[in-house]
């Protein structure tokens, strides 16, 4: 029964990306697919912000569904993977498939909570180039503290390179949004946002590649004060650009 189930909801589902969101490569817009689920969120400012991209068409998949969109034939169906999500369990051949698409040059924009995804599974912070952590751990024989979050905080964000296709012909700007601190970030990712915020991690967005793919973190975006930032709408719809890209 929960095959059949299973195979109708798959059957729908490419029904449905065959008669509507197929065409997005035709008229040239980047198909994203927004993948939610597992920390709560304002849902309709946040689609809002995709909504105001004009140069890409999107649609949102919550998990537990989100690692069916994983797997090869599926992923046919977008460019650049937005992963608003924070999930705990991931099958080895979810992983797999992830894995899979990164190493064929799938893009990956992260945002926010998405840093403290998969605390479990290594690999994820290797592929998104950081990681929040839910608790204190020991890594390599060093005991490492909790991530600390503070919400509301005004604070003033630093473009590293103006000329980095992400932040191109951006300038400082202020926002109020969420501050995380005390987060891994890897030594091998370009920095290209900033903060001397006290109660923020010193650089709070950056990319890099994993495979052929390019990845893109933004610390940015808890809730509708971030989302509704013009400086962070053109943030994210500059890193989708820029990840869609091979
Ligand atoms: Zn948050």
């Amino acid at each position: 029964m929960r095959t059949i189930v299973l195979t109708i909801t798959m059957l729908l589902l490419t029904i449905n990306l065959g008669e509507g969101e197929n065409t997005m490569a035709e008229n040239g817009k980047i198909r994203v697919l927004v993948v939610t689920g597992g920390h709560g969120f304002e849902r309709e400012p946040f689609l809002a912000l995709f909504k105001s991209i004009e140069d890409i068409t999107f649609r949102e998949v919550e998990h537990p569904k989100a690692h069916d969109l994983f797997k090869p034939d599926a992923a046919k169906q977008y460019d650049v993977l937005v992963l608003y999500d924070m999930w705990g369990n991931i099958t080895d051949e979810a992983k797999a498939n992830f894995v899979s698409l990164l190493k064929q040059g799938k893009g990956v924009v992260a945002l926010h909570h998405a840093l403290a995804g998969y605390p479990a599974w290594d690999e994820y912070a290797r592929i998104i180039g950081g990681k929040f952590r839910l608790q204190k751990s020991v890594e390599g024989g060093v005991e490492k503290p909790a991530s600390t979050f503070k919400h509301g905080v005004r604070f003033t964000v630093k473009i590293a390179d103006p000329n980095h296709p992400v932040t191109k012909g951006m300038k400082d700007f202020e926002i109020v949004d969420e501050t995380y601190g005390n987060f891994d970030v890897s030594p091998n990712v370009k920095p290209l946002l900033t903060t001397d915020e006290p109660t923020s991690g010193k650089t709070i967005g950056w990319c890099h590649t994993y495979g052929k793919s390019r990845v893109v973190y933004i610390q940015l975006g808890h809730d509708h004060t971030a989302y509704e930032n013009p400086h962070y709408r053109r943030l994210v719809a500059q890193a989708i650009r820029y990840a869609s890209a091979k």
